[in-house]
């Protein structure tokens, strides 16, 4: 008989990042080992034969990435993948590899990574934008490369329908997980709001971050319970947490069934008077969703999510492609495109490392100073506007002069794209995005040169409160009740509609069904969020009257206390969420 005592149930508690409750093999995702051991070996031949298996390893990684993306995004986009195969081909590097391997009698993984760093850093240095950027790829392949060497595992890779945890997730990470193979995501760093939480809501899986211990608490394929409405981790749960994490999972899928079958009544409140609810997308995957809840539109694309995606800067035809796709797939809604939001949290190689990336070069910086990024964009997005209804938004506008020469920039590619013969179907409405707080103090001004603007709350947040959106350390600071944001909101909402310019919401709060509505009755016009908060979100303000969300809202002001404004909005979205008697 087999004795072995099965594991003890340990319990990790994190912060609640994306709701839901899941249960699965845990699979580690580790990247970017710090230190690559080094030692002598005495079987010189076994080593290389490790080479040999990392190598053929990575190219069997690489050309099932190249078909994934080639069946996702089209073959021009998968051409990428053809470049990094080439790099493992390439005699200079692992020619030079077996030789050193040879000569010194060292590790192969110590070997290949003192090459390969060499390599990299020697041809960073060429003067030539084309080589430059092989750079980048080169860095990719030999860290997939040695990921294998080193047994890691790396982003995309986890075979099975499995927890992912990790230490921390960057974006580009969590834009390469395949969806259908992510049951949840647990990591020891980050918070509710930095990009990662934000993709893991779109995947609509359950995600707890900031859980310490983490890693050390876990080996690949242990069983996991991921409650992501309690923000807890249980690792070797026992048969009743199971039970209980299961009939938890079963009981929010009914929930979302049933909020799902509404009755196609169109959005508006119990006075008939209309809401807008429209959703904020990742690329063309997410709009199936968009369209099942009846998202009156896309409020916020985040282009960048293709760049993090191919992990490297895509070309304009690249970019034509996907953002057709996107605007094809849309069917009609309005798209509102937003300019590339690269820098904070969202890294690329070619992106120079910062000390402090969130105040740095980032979004609209980097493309106004790097037009050889900005202008293919912004054709591929005019491009793409010739077969739909299309707006362009700008992140990241400090002030006026910033506003100005993105709108230049436009308008000179438009008309470059004019004389070319390629005019959008309908006028592209030009928006700008409120998300520093300089840009909310003159947000009159803003307002009288937009069509439109749009409060990226999330870092409109972080920068009021000066509290990093993406550090669990402070993330217990990073409180959008905080009296602050609240009137800083109604200046926001008040100068647009000063000047007639509709002013929307597309961060976070928006998908909050309490936050919706005071979002509503401080003076918002539309909303925009994660397809997947749509049918909680419009069940609520159905449930409500204009005179209701401006009380709610002169309350919460009045109140001028966090606490008692979170009270109150949970309270306000409970009593419309229970069923009626
Ligand atoms: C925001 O800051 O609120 C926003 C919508 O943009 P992102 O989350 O992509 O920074
Ligand atoms: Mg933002």
């Amino acid at each position: 008989m087999d004795a072995t005592p099965s594991p003890k149930e340990l319990v990790l508690r994190g912060l609640s990042a994306a709701p839901g409750v899941a249960v699965g093999p845990a699979y580690l995702l580790q990247r970017g080992v710090a230190k690559v051991p080094k030692y002598a070996v005495a079987d010189v031949d076994a080593e290389l034969a490790r080479l040999r298996t990392a190598l053929d390893a990575t190219r069997a990684q690489i050309g099932a990435l190249r078909d994934e993306v080639a069946r996702r995004m089209g073959e021009s986009e998968a051409a990428i993948f053809e470049a990094h195969l080439l790099v493992l081909e390439d005699d200079l590097l692992v020619g030079e590899v077996e030789r050193r391997v040879r000569r010194r009698k060292l590790n192969v993984d110590h070997v290949f990574s003192a090459v390969a760093a060499r390599y990299i850093k020697a041809i960073a240095k060429i003067d030539d934008a084309f080589l430059r950027e092989r750079a980048s790829d080169i860095r990719d392949v030999t860290g997939r490369v040695l990921d294998n060497l080193l047994g890691l595992g790396r982003a995309g890779r986890a075979g099975e329908p499995s927890v992912i945890a990790a230490s921390e997730l960057t974006p580009s990470d969590t834009a390469a997980l395949p969806a259908d193979e992510v049951l949840a995501l647990v990591t020891e760093g980050g918070s509710r709001n930095s990009h990662s939480a934000i993709m893991a809501r779109a995947l609509e899986v359950p995600a707890v971050v900031g859980v310490h211990g983490l890693v050390a608490a876990l080996a690949a394929g242990d069983t996991v319970v991921v409650d992501g409405d309690a923000g807890e981790v249980i690792v070797h749960p026992s048969p009743a947490a199971l039970e209980r994490a299961r009939a938890a999972a079963e009981a929010r899928a009914a929930r979302r069934r049933a909020l799902l079958a509404d009755d196609g009544r169109p959005d508006a409140d119990e006075e008939g008077a209309p809401f807008v609810l429209q959703a904020n997308i990742g690329g063309a995957d997410d709009l199936a969703d968009a369209r099942a809840t009846r998202a009156a539109g896309v409020g916020l694309y985040r282009t960048e999510n293709l760049f993090l995606r191919l992990d490297g800067w895509p070309d304009e035809a690249t970019q034509a492609e996907e953002y057709l796709r996107v605007v094809r797939e849309a069917a009609g809604m309005p798209v509102t495109f937003r300019t590339l939001d690269i820098g904070g949290d969202k890294h690329l190689a070619g992106h120079e490392p910062e000390a402090n990336p969130f105040m740095g070069f980032r979004a609209l910086r980097l493309c106004l100073e790097r037009p050889e990024v900005f202008r293919p964009q912004l054709r591929a997005i005019l491009r793409a506007a010739a077969h739909g209804p299309v707006s362009v938004m700008f992140p990241m506008v400090s002030g006026l002069g910033e506003l100005r020469q993105a709108r230049a920039a436009l308008a000179s590619v438009a008309a470059e794209l004019a004389a070319e013969g390629v005019r959008p179907a309908s006028p592209v409405r030009v928006g700008a995005m409120i998300e520093i707080p300089s840009a909310s103090v003159v947000a009159d001004a803003l307002a009288a040169e937009c069509d439109f603007l749009s409060v990226g709350t999330n870092d409109l947040v972080q920068y009021l409160l000066a509290v990093d959106r993406g550090n669990d350390r402070v993330a217990s600071l990073y409180d959008p009740c905080h009296p602050a944001v609240l009137l800083t909101l109604r200046h926001i909402f008040a100068s647009a509609a000063n000047r007639g310019a509709p002013c929307g919401v597309c961060g976070e709060l928006a998908a909050d069904p309490g936050w919706a509505a005071l979002l509503l009755g401080l003076g918002a016009d539309t909303l925009s969020m994660t397809a997947a908060a749509i049918p909680e979100v419009r069940h609520v303000l159905r449930r409500t009257r204009r005179e209701d969300r401006e009380r709610l809202a002169a309350e919460c002001l009045r109140d001028a206390d966090p606490a008692a404004t979170a009270a109150r909005l949970r309270e306000f979205a409970a009593a419309r969420l229970r069923p009626r008697a």
